[in-house]
Order: structure tokens, then sequence, then C-alpha cells
């Protein structure tokens, strides 16, 4: 099993240090640090930088271990090669971008060091691999996937969406490509880390890249998600063995329950609509019930249904009961 372990961020040497030191060196692929850092808004700490890499060139000497970092264009390649990193890893906001892409595959054409791809934040399958062939049609061998889940529009339990689904698929489509799982930027959150691996063992997968920090609560980034070496080393060695789940209902209960997902957020949504509404209502003294919008609601819906091909006596009962919570809403509240 390939297991890539380490900080988020690069934060100074003994930081790197302390935290390699709990981690069985032997036992690890590579030891990851973020040095730049693609933050969402400015201000927020990006990363030491060419300093940080020459404290991972110290831990890759002294510590006799392989060291990976993020890459996302020609000039972090140039300098990341310098210090000789190991391993490079192309990060979720630049795998999606396919002149990025082009541009990191023609800078490391022909390299023996090991790539990995994160996916895109959506789930374009297409758009992850298609930057994957980039690298290959420039004659990089060693490649290999992450899947770190997917933004969302709703509001959900994970900082990403893990769908699997998209994980399949890609074993699927690229048999001869090893991927890993990294369940600190699917969960987010330290507590959900370790459910997030073993949901990961019911599909075909080759590891796991884990941020971890010997004091967590000191990180300078995602401090939410990283857990203690120890813990990191407690996960991997308790995962469950058989891959006892890897059909085809399990991914179809994964996408109903992603669709339940959206029906729940869309009545959340709907609920708010509704308390405007009321205000609206009030401010203007208009009635609560209005027949005539049910109805031409209702027609609409029923219609739509038609089209979509479900039953209409179901859309209308739906629709029905929605309405009926929709008064009692403005009755109530
Ligand atoms: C990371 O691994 O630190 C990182 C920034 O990940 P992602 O590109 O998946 O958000
Ligand atoms: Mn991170």
């Amino acid at each position: 099993m390939i297991k890539i372990l380490g900080p988020c961020s690069a934060e100074s040497f003994e930081q790197l240090e302390k935290t390699l030191l709990k981690l069985d060196r032997n036992d690890l692929f590579a030891f990851r640090a973020g040095v730049w850092k693609p933050r969402t808004s400015p201000g927020s700490f990006e990363g030491y930088g060419e300093e940080a890499l020459k404290w991972l060139q110290k831990i890759k000497i002294k510590h006799d271990v392989k060291v990976a970092t993020e890459v996302s264009n020609k000039e972090h390649i140039k300098l990341a090669l310098q210090y000789d990193i190991d391993v490079l890893w192309i990060g979720a906001r630049t795998s999606g971008n396919p002149f990025l892409m082009q541009e990191i595959a023609e800078e490391l054409e022909g390299t023996d060091k090991t790539i990995l791809v994160k996916n895109p934040l959506h789930p374009d399958l297409s758009l992850w691999l298609g930057g994957i062939e980039r690298l290959q049609a420039r004659n990089i061998k060693n490649v290999i996937g992450i899947f770190r889940g997917f933004y969302s529009y709703f509001p959900i339990k994970y900082r990403n969406e893990p769908i699997w689904k998209v994980l399949f698929d890609f074993k699927q489509k690229r048999p001869d490509l090893k991927i890993i799982v990294d369940p600190s930027h699917i969960a987010g959150d330290k507590n959900l880390i370790e459910e997030v691996c073993v949901a990961s063992m019911s599909f075909d997968h080759d590891g796991f890249m884990i941020e971890t920090h010997f004091n967590p609560n000191l990180a300078m980034s995602d401090a939410s998600q990283q857990v203690e070496p120890k813990i990191a080393l407690k996960i991997l060695k308790n995962l469950p063995t058989s891959k006892n789940l890897n059909n085809d209902l399990l991914m179809i209960r994964e996408q109903i329950d992603l669709v339940d997902n959206y029906l729940m957020n869309s009545i959340f949504k709907r609920n708010e609509l509704i308390k405007k509404v009321k205000e609206i209502k009030e401010k203007n003294k208009l009635p609560i019930i209005d027949n005539n919008r049910f109805n031409d609601l209702l027609k609409e819906r029923v219609s739509s249904a038609k089209e979509l091909g479900i039953d209409e006596s179901f859309v209308k009962d739906l629709f029905n009961l929605i309405h009926k919570n929709s008064i009692k809403r403005q009755n109530d509240d």
C-alpha cells in the first residue's frame, strides 16, 4: 500500500522533523509537505516557498526518506527539481486547467520522478484523465492519481464530496494507473478521517495521502483536518482488509444518498423562500392562501412530471404536501 503522510504545509525544519520522527519512515512512499499553498483568500498563510524546499531537502538527506510537495506551474517545478524533491503533486485547483497541465507536462518532460495528479475540484473524470494524458504524452511514466473528493454546491457532512463512482470509473478506464485516496481533503475534519478511509476500502485503490502534524493545534493551514502521527498510523493499521462491498449496489446507494441530500437541501431552501413570502404578504396585508398561484404551480409541476415520465398523481400528492407545509409555516412562524 502506498502511504504518503506529512503536514499540510512545511512550517519549519523542526516541525517537519518532529512529525517525521513520529512516523515509520521505512513504511512511507514519501513524506509530504506543501510549500506553496493554494489558498482560497489572499492573506491566508501561503507557504514558505523556496526556504521550505531547503528544509524538505535537509529532511530527505538526514532521514533518508523521499519527500513530496505540490507544484502548480513551471517556476515551482524548476525550484522543486533544484532541491531534489522526489515526488511532486498537482493540486485540485491546477489539475482542471489544461493550459497549466500542458505547461507542467512540458516542464517535466521525460522525468522519472513520481507525479501525483489530484482530481479537479468538480467531478469531471475526462478532464482529470486528460491532464494525466498530457503528462504521459511528454514521456512522464510514473503518474499516480489522487482522489480528494469534489466541491459540493449543497452543504454536506464532508469538506469535499467523495463521489466514489468517479474513483471506480478511474480504475475502470485506466487500470494501468495507480490511484490513492486523500481522506484529509475529503473529510476536512480530523474526526471523519477514519470513516472516509474505511469507506474507501470498498473500492479498488492503492493507498493513502494523509495530512499529519506533530501538533495539529499549531498547524498554519488545514488545522482542523490534520491528525497526530500516531492517529494516522492507527487508522492505517486498523483498516478493513476485505473489499466486501465493491459492487453496483453500493455505488447506486451512494448516488441515491446524494440525490436525497439535494432533495433535503431543496426543501430547506424552499422553506427559506417561504419565510420571505410570508414577510411580503404580511407587509402588504395579502392573504396566506392564494389558490390561483397554487393551481398554476400544480399545473406546471404536473406538466414537468409528464415530460420526465414521473407518475403524475405522485407529483400532485407531493406538491399538495409541500403546499400544506408552506401554509403551516406561514401560519406558525
Ligand atoms: C493539499 O494537499 O495540501 C492540497 C492543497 O490539496 P487539494 O489540492 O486537494 O485541495
Ligand atoms: Mn491541506
